[in-house]
């Protein structure tokens, strides 16, 4: 689930609120292309969505008993031990400017729509009791995320991955089951542009993980949706790696080409591992 998820986060942020004709002329699926204006960012690299969902996956498993001070550590030690921009500018400034789990928690406005709890909550679906993936996946979403906008796109992200990891139903009912779980309208397709709020993302996922066979054509389609289309494919690519449905086919280049370093490939890789080990 980890290598997909990060490889749909380092594709998609190459096409980050990219125009339109960028989107059409460029999005194959076959190699990671350099973002127009985002040029801290390299192909290959991912952004804060894996980076942070790098953090939820060691936190399952390393810890037996979750809280915001936790959680709030482990999101700040996965930035300060390999900074890199892709953050939203004011949250970025904010890790920036925080040393400790306590002084993120006492000076965190935890009032975003946004995103960014959603995008880091796939990793939670591994556990096998659902009301404790709705549970853990509220808890860390209040640490940044205390909306119920907010709360509610990790709810649904963290859904994705857990129906098809213990395989709940057909594809085709992915968001039939998560209206029936969480506030929303998850099981309406998705047309058009994502903005920023973490429901709009999760929802184009959803519809794009429904509508497509394969991790290829899901990946595509996250990204013609244009806008936010590295936390779409991020949330998409998570939960469709886990399904028996969908056709395992992402090019070997996109594997190959993932960053590697301290927290690239080889770390994704082993902690993957040891977060599927956790599935009953
Ligand atoms: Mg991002």
């Amino acid at each position: 689930m980890l290598l997909e998820l990060a490889i749909g986060d380092a594709y998609g942020a190459g096409f980050e609120y990219a125009s339109n004709q960028i989107v059409r002329e460029n999005n194959r699926g076959e190699r990671y292309f350099q973002h127009p204006r985002h040029t801290s960012i390299l192909p290959g690299q991912y952004t804060d969505d894996a980076q942070m969902a790098i953090a939820v996956a060691e936190v399952l498993v390393t810890e037996s008993h979750w809280s915001e001070d936790i959680l709030a550590g482990y999101f700040l030690n996965a930035f300060k031990r390999d900074q890199r921009e892709g953050y939203a500018k004011g949250f970025y400034d904010f890790l920036c400017s925080v040393d400790t789990a306590e002084e993120f928690l006492a000076r965190i406005r935890p009032d975003s729509e946004k995103s960014g709890a959603a995008m880091r909550a796939s990793p939670i679906g591994v556990i096998a009791d659902e009301r404790q993936v709705i549970e853990y996946s509220a808890l860390q979403a209040k640490v940044t995320h205390n909306t119920p906008l907010g709360v509610n796109a990790a709810l649904a992200a963290a859904l994705m991955t857990h129906y098809f990891i213990y395989d709940l139903g057909p594809k085709q009912d992915l968001g039939e089951y998560i209206a029936s779980k969480v506030p929303g309208d998850w099981n309406s397709p998705w047309k058009g542009k994502v903005g920023a709020l973490g429901v709009d993302s999760t929802r184009a996922a959803i519809t794009a993980v429904i509508t497509e066979n394969d991790l290829k054509s899901i990946l595509l389609k996250c990204i013609a949706y244009t806008g936010d289309t590295d936390t779409i494919a991020t949330i998409a690519l998570a939960a469709a790696a886990c399904s028996k449905e969908v056709d395992k086919n992402l090019p070997q280049s996109l594997y190959g080409n993932l960053e590697r370093g301290a927290y690239g490939y080889d770390y994704i890789e082993t902690l993957d591992k040891k977060l599927m080990a956790l599935v009953k």
